[in-house]
């Protein structure tokens, strides 16, 4: 559906539509089998920006959703998909018996969750339910906050489904050797049977989906042939960075130029 959206809006914009995301066909084929098969413990791993956080909450709606469309789309209609619209709140057990949702779910931010948070999680997370989907965002911040032991022992014990992102970083070794690490501990990597990295659209995938956004979303791209390359090249495909690229083009009249692509300021890409 054609909708002018803000600055802010395209800033925080998180996809309602499987078609809404470009390339990640593997971590998307993962997703489908756990629609279809149901989920198993799983860490995201990726760069930055590559839109880690934004499929797993396509993702978790979906499964939450009551009325699931033939293609695998989030309905949008029900009350489940109402209330995880752009929202961060945990749907535990209550949210179940009211709405009817086959699962409920549990965020946990990573950066901010506190260590007697992490103690009562048994209390607050229906850890006992193969139902209930437990996600640690940037689960890698709970080895350097030193919280990782409060959650070993919980994972191992529970039947919940855990699910986890963290950012992959590329490491230079000697010699010009590199690693990539997600700086999580070897115990913690073993409690996720299934690791998915998520990676960057082709050229040709991330055009298509630089023209369709802005059709989406009211914007008009001025000599595209000249424009969506640079986009391209100065956000290294990451889409996460090109949403800025979008989001100051809907703050200037709503138009994408070449001049703008070129001096806009990214600031620094990782
Ligand atoms: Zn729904």
């Amino acid at each position: 559906m054609k909708r002018p959206l803000t600055p802010r809006e395209i800033q925080r914009w998180y996809p309602e539509r499987w078609s809404e995301i470009a390339g990640n066909a593997k971590v998307i084929e993962a997703w489908w089998n756990f629609l279809v098969y149901g989920p198993c413990n799983v860490l995201i791993t990726g760069p930055s920006r590559t839109c880690k956080t934004r499929l797993i909450t396509l993702g978790i709606r979906t499964l939450l959703c009551n009325r699931r469309e033939a293609d695998q789309n989030p309905c949008g209609q029900c009350s489940p998909c109402k209330l995880l619209a752009g929202s961060w709140d945990s749907c535990t057990g209550v949210f179940r018996g009211l709405w009817r949702s086959e699962y409920s779910y549990y965020p946990i931010d990573c950066e901010k969750v506190t260590a007697d948070e992490l103690r009562c999680l048994h209390k607050e997370a229906e850890l006992h339910s193969e139902r209930s989907i437990i996600y640690l965002d940037e689960v890698a911040a709970l080895r350097r906050r030193e919280l990782e032991p409060l959650l070993l022992k919980q994972v191992d014990e529970s039947r919940a489904t855990w699910i986890a992102s963290a950012i992959a970083v590329r490491k230079r070794l000697r010699r010009g050797r590199t690693r990539v690490t997600e700086g999580l501990s070897v115990p913690m990597q073993g409690r996720f049977g299934m690791k998915l990295g998520t990676s960057v659209p082709s050229e040709t995938e991330l055009t298509q989906w630089i023209r369709d956004r802005c059709d989406q979303w009211c914007l008009d791209i001025v000599e595209p042939d000249r424009t969506v390359p640079i986009v391209m090249k100065r956000t290294g495909l990451r889409v996460g960075y090109v949403l800025h690229f979008l989001a100051d083009a809907a703050a200037r009249g709503r138009k994408l130029t070449p001049d703008r692509a070129e001096e806009f300021n990214l600031g620094p890409v990782d």
